[in-house]
């Protein structure tokens, strides 16, 4: 079976090719209600391993036949900080990938291992799952195997974010009832004040889920958003299924909104009714309003704050 899947269009990253550091099943030290896989009891430790040379192997075949990627994406069935070659992997990798990205997809857990944490500081991307930052919201909705504890992952976030210099996402998935509370919010802001990273994905459920549960709205993600502290790099990450209600927004509306959070053009069109499209790109062309692009995705923001928004990005270039 190989290791190599893709390549996949993504949005936010690019064209990727991804590998499989758990290919022959589901190995995690998660077991989340939202998992797309299967529910299974999480584990701290692989038993079934990749040999480091037979995804090289892999790699490289896929290179050969796909060689306009921009991305080398490691992720796993399950969690790929938890293969026990990642760091000669990655080295590996760096040897043969040339101009392209190398990404990680973790669910954070491993990063508390100074180890791990060093690993990952050789990437060029890094995406960080962070769902909730409460004890009892975190055991209840990634459901970790034992050990695993919240303040440390999150302190791991805070010092991985200091040190590291590639590209940094967060990523926090929004299940209903459960870490889509006003307090769950609250202690995420404040987790996130002293994490310096690119963007703040905040999406929902979009996938059958691993157990009964059900993901937000695209209005209900919106109004949890307004939620962040404005120098959050927020990014709604729209889902296709997510029913939206567009909104009437008068010229000053857009304006307060694009000051308070940047919105994507697929937000605008999820929250704007066509009057207030039309309004938006009145504003547009008259220059009020100016685009930014943050790693793949443009955002759109009034001209006047340009400059003053989004201090953690600039600190970080
Ligand atoms: S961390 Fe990822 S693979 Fe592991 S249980 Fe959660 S969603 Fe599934």
């Amino acid at each position: 079976m190989s290791t190599i899947f893709g390549p996949v269009h993504s949005r936010r990253f690019g064209v990727s090719l991804g590998i499989d550091l758990s290919s022959s099943g589901k190995q995690c030290n998660f077991d989340c209600l939202y998992c797309e896989l299967s529910p299974m009891q999480a584990i701290t430790h692989q038993k079934s391993i990749t040999p480091v040379g037979e995804i090289l192997k892999d790699l490289k075949e896929s290179l050969l036949k796909h060689p306009s990627i921009d991305v080398i994406t490691l992720t796993a069935n399950g969690e790929p900080t938890m293969y026990p070659f990642l760091d000669e992997l990655i080295e590996s990798i760096d040897s043969i990938k040339g101009d392209i990205q190398t990404l990680i997809l973790s669910n954070s857990a491993s990063l508390s291992d100074e180890k791990i944490a060093a690993t990952l500081l050789k990437l060029d991307q890094v995406k960080l799952s962070l769902d909730a930052a409460t004890p009892d919201i975190f055991r209840k909705i990634d459901r970790p195997a034992d050990g695993i504890n919240i303040n440390e992952i999150i302190g791991a976030i805070q010092h991985f974010s200091q040190a590291y210099t590639g590209k940094l996402f967060i990523e926090i998935l929004f299940v209903r009832g459960l870490n889509d509370t006003l307090e769950e919010v609250a202690a995420l802001n404040r987790a996130l004040q002293n994490v310096r990273c690119e963007r703040i994905d905040i999406g929902t459920i979009d996938r059958p889920p691993a157990y009964p549960v059900s993901g937000l709205e695209f209005n209900e993600l919106y109004a949890l958003s307004q939620h962040f502290d404005p120098t959050l790099p927020i990014h709604i990450v729209s889902r296709t299924h997510a029913t939206a209600t567009p909104s009437s927004f008068s010229k000053d509306d857009i304006l307060t909104t694009l000051d308070k959070r940047p919105l994507t053009s697929d937000d605008i069109n999820a929250l704007f009714d066509e009057t207030s499209k039309k309004e938006f790109q009145n504003l547009l062309n008259e220059g009020k309003i100016t685009q930014v692009e943050r790693s793949n995705i443009v955002f759109y923001l009034p001209f006047e704050n340009s400059e003053r928004k989004r201090p953690k990005i600039a600190q970080k270039s």
